[in-house]
């Protein structure tokens, strides 16, 4: 650390509103207030620049530190892989890239290839390349399309943002890539509001779907993009049949099924994969947040054998292979901490306590219901849960954003950090979330959920 700084967090704070900026902030609160400089964290708790500590209910802001904070053994086998290896490009393999990609296909039956890159969004661009490279080499760059969902979110680059269901996140940044199509969510809560039954909604949800397919062209659709639980476009559990029938469509019109598991992956929801609760196979899996829960970058796109075939089956074909690349994608640091993390994961039980938890907050949840007019649904799987807030509960109507923000500033105070679907889809960021580490206790989850039901009272009475 540059001398100046030490013991001086001030001169951190100066620097940081004189040069740093911050993600998705607007910047103008810290002329008058100190921008938040996270120092320490230990567990699932952090500890800011003035020494308040804070119980962390969304795993590093965006469910992603799964394992929990100051995990000394990924710090060394980080440290240990760096002194022996740091970096070679990813066109040749490394031990910690070849071991981790064997322990993650025991955890995917079906499954087969590792493509290791840095981020969510570069994994989900990079199956977005497969797909269309797979429209060109087999059907004349006609099956092209890719659809995605409502509510859904893929990550920031251009080709991300084509694919972005959260109109909030999409506006003044297009135009945006041609041969992207949107399809309607599946949130039971409001089946009413796109005029659907509430019977079998999760099939009337799945075949809007095969309708948008058909109205395309089915020779024209290459592919279809889901989050196995929606997050930030509001903690969307879809319901019984839904991802049944998704499958079925697939399969009937030959669309790649591409899973985004890029927040649900690695234990979030209780399985290691979201999309293992619905019995489905996937062709392609995106994942990045919990693959090593913050303690190094990294991504991974995984295919099956049957996807990574398509690349290599026409030896007269100069283009035959996915000419694509990730400079950082052959860092050793990450598959190195990601072993660690899987480790740990089974070495304590961090599924079971998932599931466990998860059933107890959910339940938690509902009793803050039951107390709190202003909560008109709480959904979840696992330690990824939501309490979607509104204005009434008869009509549904969302409760205003400044509102639910005034109920994340309420936690903030009292050192509980929790999250809100904000700027993401308008008129509806009015959903809490939930994501604690999955190292979570009973105490923890208490300690979160009277802290809401204190800022619910306060906000509303
Ligand atoms: N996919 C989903 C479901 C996400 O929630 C996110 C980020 O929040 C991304 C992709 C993008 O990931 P990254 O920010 O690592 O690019």
């Amino acid at each position: 650390m540059d001398g100046k700084f030490d013991n001086d967090i001030q001169a951190v704070v100066d620097a940081d509103r004189a040069h740093v900026w911050h993600h998705l902030s607007q910047h103008k609160p810290y002329e008058t207030t100190d921008p938040r400089i996270i120092v320490e964290g230990k567990g699932m708790r952090v500890w800011d620049q003035k020494g308040k500590e804070h119980l962390d209910a969304v795993s590093g802001g965006v469910w992603t530190v799964n394992v929990g904070y100051g995990r000394e053994r990924i710090a060394n086998a980080v440290r240990d892989q760096l002194i022996k290896l740091n970096y070679f490009a990813g066109s040749a393999g490394s031990i910690p890239g070849a071991m981790f990609s064997e322990r993650l296909i025991e955890k995917m039956p079906g499954m087969s290839r590792v493509y290791y890159c840095n981020s969510g969004s570069e994994a989900n661009e990079k199956a977005f390349k497969m797909i269309r490279q797979i429209a060109h080499k087999r059907y004349g760059g006609k099956k092209h399309k890719i659809l995605y969902r409502d509510r859904d979110y893929h990550g920031t680059t251009i080709g991300c943002l084509s694919a972005g269901g959260q109109d909030e996140r999409n506006a003044q940044y297009g135009p945006f890539a041609p041969g992207f199509i949107r399809v309607p969510h599946c949130l039971e809560y409001r089946a009413a509001d796109q005029g659907a039954p509430v019977e079998n909604y999760g099939e009337w949800a799945a075949n809007q779907i095969e309708a948008v397919i058909l109205a395309e062209g089915p020779d024209t659709v290459g592919g279809i993009c889901l989050e196995p639980v929606t997050a930030g476009g509001g903690v969307i559990t879809p319901p019984e049949g839904y991802w049944q029938r998704v499958q079925e469509i697939c399969r009937k019109y030959d669309v790649l099924l591409h899973i985004d598991e890029v927040v649900c992956g690695v234990g979030r929801t209780g399985t290691w994969f979201g999309y293992q609760h619905y019995g489905i196979q996937p062709d392609m899996v995106t994942m990045a947040k919990g693959v090593a829960s913050g303690y190094a970058a990294i991504a991974c796109l995984v295919t099956t054998e049957a996807v990574f075939d398509m690349f290599k089956d026409d030896a007269t074909d100069p283009l035959n292979y996915f000419r694509d690349i990730s400079t950082f994608g052959g860092c050793t640091a990450g598959p190195a901490a990601a072993l660690e993390n899987m480790a740990i994961i089974e070495e304590e039980g961090l599924l079971e306590n998932t599931t466990r938890m998860g059933h107890y907050m959910l339940d938690r949840l509902a009793e803050l219901k039951d107390k709190h007019a202003v909560i008109g649904d709480v959904r979840g799987k696992g330690l990824f849960l939501g309490a979607e807030l509104v204005a009434d509960r008869a009509t549904r109507e969302p409760m205003a954003e400044k509102k639910v923000q005034m109920v994340t500033a309420d936690c903030m105070a009292q050192g509980i950090i929790i999250g809100a679907t904000n700027r993401s889809l308008p008129g509806l960021n009015n959903t809490l979330c939930f994501s604690p580490a999955l190292i979570a206790t009973k105490d923890d989850i208490d300690q979160i959920i009277e802290g809401v039901d204190a800022a619910l009272t306060r906000v509303f009475g």
